[in-house]
């Protein structure tokens, strides 16, 4: 398992309805909702940021072929929207993603350029499985914990409030072995490396102190 960003994606909202604060590896933008869904409308909706990344995604993918390719296209535009409907009695989510080229091009070239949008990443990914896993930091200030130590390092494991991302062990599997009995071996990477793991535990189960 390797994460697509090596820092996550960081949203945080306070009190003015609906401002969620989002930053991203070079900055930070505002998100929020319409008035009419009680927000201010100083940034784009989350319907909007979904249909965006699909829209990106699609003229970058687009433009890398054209580059490869060395054809003649300066502009690539796209509109994206999507609407929903129940079909059997399940929401069936539908995105329509219509590309236009200002100048005139070629209709071979547009028919290769359509099935080119049609495989990028974005794309293949809305259209595949996809499944949402869901965490929560907990304090569990009384749950029972396991110590690992060396002269570095003690890492603190609540086995209670392991919520089983497999994040630690798919990271950082020379430290964290789920195989073996003594599960984690401080001696593994450098104290710093494992602190930087423990940071990511989406639950609260691990905690380190450096010595
Ligand atoms: S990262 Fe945390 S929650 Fe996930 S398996 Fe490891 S200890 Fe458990």
């Amino acid at each position: 398992m390797k994460y697509k960003l090596e820092k996550p994606v960081n949203a945080g909202i306070g009190t003015a309805n609906y401002q969620c604060h989002i930053t991203w590896r070079n900055g930070s933008f505002i998100a929020d909702e319409p008035v009419s869904k009680g927000g201010q409308d100083k940034g784009a909706d989350p319907y909007t940021l979904l249909l965006s990344s699909l829209a990106s995604c699609t003229l970058i993918t687009l433009k890398m072929y054209i580059e490869r390719k060395e054809w003649n296209i300066p502009e690539i535009r796209v509109n994206v929207n999507m609407y929903q409907e129940i079909k059997e009695g399940t929401t069936v989510t539908v995105i329509d993603r219509d590309i236009y080229f200002p100048e005139v091009i070629p209709d071979e070239q547009k028919e290769r350029l359509q099935e080119i949008a049609k495989a990028c990443p974005i794309s293949r990914i809305l259209e595949n499985n996809v499944q949402v896993r869901t965490f929560m930091k907990k304090d569990g200030a009384t749950a029972k914990s396991i110590l690992y130590s060396n002269d570095q390092i003690t890492v603190v494991w609540k086995p209670e409030l392991c919520q089983h991302s497999t994040r630690c062990w798919k990271e950082l599997p020379a430290v964290f072995d789920p195989k073996v009995r003594k599960w984690v071996n401080a001696d593994g990477a450098s104290a710093e490396r494992i602190m930087e793991q423990v940071h990511r535990c989406p639950s609260g189960a691990l905690t380190a102190i450096i010595k």
